[in-house]
């Protein structure tokens, strides 16, 4: 009794007569988050994540999130060097001890070769998402 006399406190009009001495808690308004679960990522995004997202899935990086891949740098596999514009400055490691670095500019159109090592370099447009 006392049960029934809190719910009927708590939840005045939830509350239903259900066989003897019971209350059966009517069905009331259901918000989507707590019908369906938590929502995911692709559900609650906006703005530039849900951009991030879709482009994600699409398999495209817009914002290079993802781990850049390696390169031989050999003729056939150079190393690619993202660009919005015609040129961009590269600096070289030419070996993984080196403390110095070899800068040079990469221009678009041609495979550039670092002067001291030889690698390969070739400047790919990068459109920019926004
Ligand atoms: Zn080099």
């Amino acid at each position: 009794m006392a049960a029934r006399l809190l719910l009927l406190r708590v939840f005045p009009r939830a509350a239903v007569p259900f066989g003897r001495g019971r209350a059966r808690l009517a069905p009331t308004s259901v918000r989507a988050m707590s019908a369906g679960g938590i929502p995911t990522d692709e559900e609650q995004a906006t703005g530039l994540e849900r951009r991030a997202l879709q482009a994600m899935k699409r398999g495209e990086d817009p914002y290079s999130m993802f781990k850049p891949k390696r390169y031989a740098g050999t003729k056939d596999d150079p190393h690619i060097v993202p660009s919005i514009g015609d040129k961009r400055l590269v600096g070289c490691i030419c070996e993984e001890d080196n403390s110095t670095i070899i800068w040079f500019w990469v221009h678009k159109g041609e495979n550039h070769r670092c002067p001291q090592c030889g690698s390969h370099y070739k400047l790919v447009h990068h459109e920019l998402p926004h």
